[in-house]
């Protein structure tokens, strides 16, 4: 019998801009060269496991790339990641879902803040939003404390909320730190438990982790597995989950569950 269980693979597909945050410097041009190189990797891997997933873009990105993202869309949800990926104004949210329906000609549901910045309901409302996937109902320190908000789906002003999945008890996160840190078995067994207790998991990773990052001056955490030892990783992963649901886009889950 085929499962029910949803699986909501998703990529915040971006400009490399993280050094910035640890000080080290890189210039727009290389930000983008990685992000494309680490979009190819990725795009390699979802072709080979025939899987549909949805890619939080930002609108930047995606002009300098318009008709790869075009392509991608056949296949996957486009979503947004707003404008920029380091700075954010509130009418980036309308731009971006503008500029992403012109590039794919199709409508623009869903939205990711970078950084999973806190973000008003109300303003994705007013910006022509279905959802919001900028939860993470955990405790990262030095990032966020949501532990007091629901760890799966509900609405909020009219607005559907999809937070990440976190682990039923104690809420581990099982975001791509966390994938490319703890032991494959033991992610694998957290998210197992997650998709059959929401029966849905959703799951965030980034392009550019799929190419070699040792030469950036960053974190050992961010950087130890990349490139193609995590793609060996996410493809056992991907090759595992097949057998506990199917993957869809956030849209279709939607559509599925009537919201
Ligand atoms: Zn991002």
């Amino acid at each position: 019998m085929k499962s029910i269980n949803k699986i909501l693979l998703t990529f915040d597909v971006e400009e490399f801009d993280l050094p910035l945050e640890y000080g080290v410097p890189i210039n727009s041009e290389e930000q983008m060269d990685i992000g494309k190189k680490g979009l190819d990797a990725l795009h390699e891997i979802l072709e080979s496991q025939n899987i549909q997933c949805t890619l939080f873009t930002t609108a930047n990105f995606a002009k300098h790339f318009p008709s790869y993202i075009f392509q991608l869309s056949k296949s996957h949800e486009i979503a947004s990641h707003t404008f920029y990926h380091s700075s954010f104004k509130k009418e980036d949210l309308k731009n971006s879902r503008l500029v992403l329906e012109n590039i794919t000609s199709k409508n623009i549901y869903g939205l990711r803040m970078p950084r999973m910045k806190k973000i008003d309901p109300s303003w994705l409302k007013e910006a022509g939003y279905r959802y919001d996937s900028s939860v993470n109902p955990t405790w990262i320190p030095g990032k966020y404390n949501n532990l007091s908000l629901p760890r799966s789906l509900y609405h909020q002003k009219e607005i559907i909320e999809i937070p990440v999945s976190v682990s039923p008890n104690f809420r581990i996160p099982l975001f791509w730190l966390s994938f490319k840190n703890f032991p494959y078995t033991y992610y694998k067994k957290i998210a197992i438990q997650c998709l059959r207790k929401d029966g849905y998991l959703c799951i965030y990773f980034h392009p550019w982790e799929f190419i070699d990052l040792k030469q950036y001056k960053i974190p050992a955490m961010i950087k130890r597995k990349s490139g193609n030892e995590l793609t060996v990783k996410l493809n056992r992963l991907i090759s595992d989950l097949k057998n506990e649901g199917d993957f869809i886009s956030m849209n279709s889950f939607l559509d599925q569950k009537g919201l």
